[in-house]
């Protein structure tokens, strides 16, 4: 298969471009000209964008992007989490795990990462693949014990979806320790024993922020939520730990603000998007560049993750792409910055 080599070819960060299908409230709008050659199964890695030219008689502009995937809008969940579950299974063996979604705001980060009930996203899918994967592990002398949390990060601050939250007066604060485990104080991790607890996890995370929220598609575009899934493993008959990480996480949506802005121009940029994913980017461009300085503690995100990438950890990054045309601008932009941390 494609993705047993991915890794090895190219370092431990890789990009996976998603396109949705059209909606029915995109009609008005009509398609995007977006081509998947070389497809015929619609996992590729080629994507090719056409943009009209401003300038009459002139041809449309063709822009060519590849990814380690690209997948057309017809491919469904399951087959987008077979992709991924290589690199799921890895935070069983230890490894330190990101997958993220990046994206504007209806590109379908959430539903890729959460999904519903009846079409399941890569959260419940991956919980699924662990639990059962550690009750096979049983056989040969392995006991897993797991813990959740839940996390928004919003106008750079953090905020628990699980507990109560700080007593008034006082923030959440991160702490890295020696070995890589990540505390933040006032924030809930919780023991979960199986895929049900974790569900169940998901729904009261989902409800806070619901009630934390005024404006919630407001807040819910311009916030990222992190679900980290700590996994500490030992096996009885050979004494071997493994303590893994697996976050999953859905970005704030990467609109700019000032539609007018050309992308690319990184000072504007920082000031018109979200501060955040544009360190986001800094950080995974740095770790790619091999560069001695990684800009981790520019952002919260940044610095929450910062344990899990990196060094021998794994990071994955979906591109969510809206198909629609009033979409377009906003999808370039996407594809050059996931093109640029590619
Ligand atoms: P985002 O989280 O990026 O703002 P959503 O995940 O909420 O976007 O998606 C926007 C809309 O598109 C939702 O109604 C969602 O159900 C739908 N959608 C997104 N991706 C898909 C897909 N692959 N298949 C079907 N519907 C999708
Ligand atoms: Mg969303």
């Amino acid at each position: 298969r494609l993705h047993n080599t991915i890794m090895e070819l190219k370092g431990n960060i890789r990009v996976f471009c998603r396109v949705r299908p059209l909606l029915d409230s995109d009609i008005g709008a009509g398609p995007q000209s977006l081509q998947y050659p070389n497809s015929g199964d619609l996992m590729g890695r080629a994507l090719e964008m056409s943009v009209a030219s401003t300038v009459p008689g002139q041809p449309p502009q063709k822009h060519d992007f590849a990814f380690d995937r690209v997948f057309a809008p017809a491919v469904g969940q399951a087959e987008v989490f077979e992709d991924i579950s290589q690199l799921v299974q890895s935070a069983l063996d230890g490894y330190r795990v990101c997958i993220f979604a990046y994206g504007q705001t209806g590109s379908g980060k959430t539903h890729t990462m959460l999904g519903s009930p009846g079409d399941r996203g890569m959260i419940p899918r991956a919980m699924d693949q662990l639990f059962a994967s550690a009750n096979a592990m049983k056989e040969q002398g392995w006991s897993f014990e797991m813990q959740a949390s839940m996390l928004e990060i919003y106008n750079e601050e953090y905020k628990d979806l699980l507990g109560k939250g700080p007593p008034a007066g006082k923030k959440h604060q991160v702490a890295h320790d020696e070995d890589g485990g990540t505390s933040i104080t006032f924030a809930e991790a919780l023991d979960v024993s199986g895929p049900e607890a974790v569900a169940t996890l998901l729904r009261q995370a989902m409800r806070q922020r619901a009630v934390g929220a005024t404006a919630m598609n407001e807040r819910s575009s311009r916030s990222h939520m992190v679900f980290a899934l700590r996994l500490r493993g030992t096996n009885a008959n050979t004494g071997i730990q493994a303590h893994g990480v697996l976050n999953l996480i859905d970005l704030a949506g990467s609109e700019r603000l000032g539609k007018s802005l050309a992308c690319g121009d990184r000072l504007k940029e920082t000031q018109a998007i979200n501060k955040s994913l544009s360190a986001l980017g800094d950080v995974i461009m740095a770790l790619a560049n091999k560069e001695s300085h990684v800009p981790y503690r520019n952002s919260k995100l940044t610095y929450l993750l910062q344990p899990c990438l990196g060094g021998d950890s794994k990071t994955l990054m979906f591109v969510n792409i809206a198909p629609s045309a009033d979409a377009a601008a906003e999808s370039l932009c996407s594809l050059r910055f996931a093109a640029k941390v590619n």
